[in-house]
């Protein structure tokens, strides 16, 4: 295997194209220092991966972190390099999945004043989802570092998928879409993950809360949906990817709150006004393109290139989508619900028939011209969560006559990204496969 790069730094500096994209960064920070505070204090905080229905530790009060969130901020504040290296020098091996590896990895830090915005605490409990099972290792070794509880949700096989015209019925019907007994089973586990959180903490579940919780949850996803929607249609895009990634994802970590809900819909308003004024993040738009993959978190600052040399727009991120179609979960039972809602994100994202088929219509729908792909890993893997059963997505795409260029790369990893050598790569992709074939 190849050595990792030596390690690269990033320097932001993107323009925001948000009004409140400063604003939210700050607030993200503040509830992180209320975190640590609350901490310090000796309440339980827990560490679940972004499988785990965070809703639960909302509506008992319980401060909850999320793997990839803390990931990300891990990689933002370019540290990535250093806490990657410093595990593999323990043996570990250089091709491990580090989007879901880092947070343990910053559990390396040997300054504790460096780490970034201060350090995570140590958690009280750490809970993640079994589909993969590097990432039920990655958290038995936060169980073991710590000594400190771990609890793994199974995933069941939907048994028989009803596919059909599923994406206009996933938001009220997807009982039937995904099957009961699916349903069942995730939904007896958080009755288990609540009474463990309940003997742990003290504190008690409240399903009326819960209710309450997913109510906003549903009306901050809608806002996502008309977001997307209003970008698909609109040309020139009014914002790109790096722009949308964050305005949607941090919002998404306070998922559940009023908060959450209105930065949501400040941010559909914003679009909606940018939109109606011709506001555009290129305004000499030629191309569109679709980015399949993670948050590029160390280095938003890669889409503005291609923008001012070809006129091409990252205009599609799956963070928007994923919100705007995966998120928004009705029904009566709360629990079962957000059991509903947990189920959707990981059939959409990563199986078949469904991740396949909701790829290659948003790609239509955006009128985007061509693919590029962050993942596919070092040996062609990559993260399944992400990139579950990439040879049926090529062929997808292949069938629908869009190009794909896969970048293997890694999202928080900045020892993987050659800016010169993925500039031109992606230059050379979009000039051959989209420009060339217009002459
Ligand atoms: S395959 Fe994906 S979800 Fe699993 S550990 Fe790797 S990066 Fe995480």
């Amino acid at each position: 295997m190849a050595e990792p790069r030596t390690p690269q730094t990033f320097t932001s500096t993107r323009e925001k194209n948000l009004s409140f994209a400063r604003e939210n960064s700050a607030y993200n920070k503040a509830w992180f220092e209320d975190l640590q505070r609350r901490a310090a204090a000796g309440e339980p905080i827990a560490f679940v991966n972004a499988d785990v229905p965070t809703e639960i530790f909302k509506a008992m009060d319980i401060p909850v972190v999320v793997n990839q969130w803390w990931s990300s901020v891990i990689a933002a504040k370019q540290k990535s390099a250093q806490y990657l290296g410093a595990l593999n020098a323990l043996g570990y091996r250089q091709n491990l999945c580090k989007y879901c590896a880092l947070g343990f990895a910053a559990t390396l830090e040997p300054n504790p004043e460096e780490a970034p915005w201060g350090g995570l605490p140590t958690p009280s409990i750490v809970v993640s989802g079994n589909e993969c099972n590097a990432l039920q290792k990655i958290f038995e070794l936060w169980a073991r570092k710590f000594d400190i509880p771990f609890v793994l949700l199974e995933t069941a096989t939907i048994e028989a998928p009803d596919s059909a015209d599923w994406t206009s019925r996933a938001r009220r019907d997807w009982e039937s879409v995904f099957g009961a007994r699916a349903i069942d089973l995730l939904t007896d586990q958080y009755r288990e993950l609540i009474a463990t959180l309940e003997k742990l903490t003290g504190r008690t579940f409240d399903a009326e809360r819960l209710r309450r919780i997913n109510d906003l949850v549903n009306e901050q996803e809608e806002y996502y949906f008309k977001a997307r929607e209003l970008i698909s249609a609109t040309r020139p895009a009014p914002v790109n990817i790096a722009d949308q990634m964050p305005a949607t994802m941090i919002p998404q970590w306070h998922r559940g709150t009023e908060w959450a809900r209105d930065r949501a819909r400040l941010f559909y308003e914003e679009l909606e006004r940018k939109a109606a004024a011709g506001e555009a993040a290129a305004p000499n738009e030629q191309v569109r393109l679709m980015w399949i993959g993670t948050g590029l978190w160390y280095n938003l600052d890669f889409y503005a290139h291609f923008q001012e040399r070809y006129g091409a727009v990252f205009v599609w991120s799956i963070y928007l989508s994923i919100a705007a179609d995966a998120y928004a979960t009705y029904g009566d039972d709360p629990l079962r619900a957000l059991a509903g809602r947990m189920t959707k994100i990981a059939r959409i994202m990563h199986t078949p028939p469904f991740n396949v088929a909701w790829y290659v219509a948003e790609a239509k729908k955006a009128g985007v011209d061509a693919i590029v792909s962050l993942g596919e890993g070092e040996g062609g893997e990559g993260c399944r969560e992400v990139f579950g059963y990439t040879h049926l997505l090529r062929k997808g795409f292949e069938d629908a006559g869009i190009p794909y260029l896969s970048l293997g790369v890694d999202n928080v990893d900045a020892r993987s990204w050659d800016e010169d050598a993925i500039r031109a790569r992606v230059g050379d992709f979009i000039e051959a496969e989209v420009l060339a074939k217009r002459r």
